[in-house]
């Protein structure tokens, strides 16, 4: 006879998330799906947390999912509890989303994951499965992960996949520097986006002819720096397209109700419909600021543009990456120059001084992010695949071991993923040194850095 599981017995994962709004969309989605889920974060108010803890306490709670952030965890009052639920029996699994912010190494450190190491020593006779998650673990702050939680060598299993994404195109276009007069700047970046949209539109047209006016916008997202500049990026590509583009600002400051309607329509499969008459537009873009926009989950987007470089390099793969999801063909635009470079560079000291507790190697681990994203950026030797393979430690990953059952025909040890998917394979080095005199004469880029290669 097989041996079912019992589906009478409530059992509870508890996932820990790092971020509200990653929470909410994950949580919003799950409720829409009929899942009982439930959150205690900062906004839960009294009430509402007292019901779930009661529904966690009663013995065969109805909550199957429970969300929390990774500060809940660390006080006495929330592990009391939890150790209440274990020895009820009824904790399942404890999902650890992001994990990658346990390493000072990561890109994301946040001091209250490194306390999560108390779930591993404390939820034991018998041992609660812990799982880790993350799109973004270099080899090393994957050791990080495994030692601060306190994970079990001996019965641990790892699953990874190579960061290598074929269907992507991936492009630096260098900035002219304007330290000297920069009013013309944000004008010169626009018109160059403008046109590219322009001639992305016109290969369309001339492929499809009439019919493309029955096809839904394209999807992209335009990642900058703050709110401000989404606002005001939004607003001038709309104005400045000829309706060719329809774009709106999505940030963490955009109220709650409004974000969500800004994605169900972006996701919709005709986005943006117009109202009768008007003509729809050929592009669907949100501009989106890079602290916000994990909750972005749309398999067909065609672009994400970089308006300026990403401040780590785990950030530009993870965000790069929302294109193509659908393996379809899909483009990775990052705009990249001097100013912006040295303005980040700052920034980072600035920010890492003013947020000593996380430790000089927090510093160290962003200024070597970051470092990869110039050389990524600067680099007219190699393959733009290549460098992420290598950047992102695909290599030592590989040699790390994965669990995770090959795919049929797909060599996870290939050197190169790029089939002229990049701008080196495809202008070669010529074409991009040409292109980036742009932005600084051969000689003043041998002065700035070593060549890369
Ligand atoms: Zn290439």
């Amino acid at each position: 006879m097989t041996d079912w599981p019992d589906f009478n017995i409530s059992l509870v994962t508890v996932v820990v998330c790092p971020l509200l709004s990653l929470m909410t969309d994950q949580v919003n989605t799950l409720k829409a799906l009929g899942v009982a889920v439930a959150t205690i974060n900062s906004n839960t108010t009294h009430d509402e947390r007292q019901r779930v803890f009661e529904d966690m306490l009663c013995g065969h709670p109805s909550t199957r999912l429970l969300y929390v952030t990774p500060e809940l965890c660390q006080t006495d009052n929330f592990r009391r509890r939890l150790l209440i639920v274990h020895k009820q029996g009824q904790l399942i699994r404890v999902a650890i989303d992001e994990a990658h912010c346990i390493s000072e190494w990561g890109h994301d450190f946040r001091p209250a994951y490194k306390e999560l190491g108390w779930l591993r020593k404390n939820l034991v006779n018998p041992t609660v499965p812990i799982t880790a998650l993350t799109a973004t673990a270099t080899p090393r702050v994957r050791s990080d992960m495994i030692n601060i939680l306190g994970l079990d060598l001996e019965n641990l299993r790892m699953f990874n996949t190579p960061s290598d994404r074929p269907n992507i195109h991936y492009e630096v276009r260098y900035l002219a520097d304007f330290a000297e007069d920069n009013s013309g700047a944000e004008d010169s970046q626009l018109q160059n986006l403008l046109r590219w949209l322009k001639a992305i539109q016109t290969r369309r047209e001339s492929r499809l002819g009439s019919e493309v006016t029955l096809l839904p916008p394209i999807s992209g997202i335009v990642y900058v720096g703050t709110r401000a500049m989404a606002e005001h990026l939004a607003s001038r590509l709309s104005s400045s397209s000829d309706e060719m583009v329809t774009a709106v600002a999505y940030h963490a400051g955009v109220e709650a109700t409004k974000r969500a309607h800004i994605q169900s329509t972006w996701k919709s499969s005709r986005p943006c419909q117009p109202a009768n008459g008007e003509k729809t537009p050929t592009f669907s873009i949100i501009v989106a600021t890079n602290a916000f926009g994990m909750g972005i989950d749309n398999p067909d987007v065609r672009f994400v543009v970089h308006w300026t470089p990403p401040r780590s390099f785990e950030s530009f793969v993870q965000e790069s990456g929302r294109a193509g999801r659908d393996g379809r063909a899909a483009a990775s635009l990052v705009y990249y120059g001097i100013q912006e470079r040295n303005f980040i560079e700052t920034m980072i000291y600035r920010d890492t001084e003013s947020h000593r507790a996380n430790g000089p190697e927090n510093r160290e681990a962003k200024l070597q992010s970051f470092g990869k994203v110039i050389r990524y950026c600067e680099s007219i030797r190699r393959c733009r695949h290549e460098l992420i393979k290598e950047f992102f430690g695909d290599f030592e990953l590989e040699e790390m071991g994965s669990q995770l059952p090959a795919r049929e025909g797909v060599s996870v040890t290939s050197s190169s993923p790029c089939d002229f998917a990049c701008d080196f394979c495809k202008e070669g080095r010529a074409g991009l040194a040409k292109r980036r005199e742009k932005m600084a004469s051969e000689t003043q880029m041998a002065l700035l850095y070593a060549d890369f290669d």
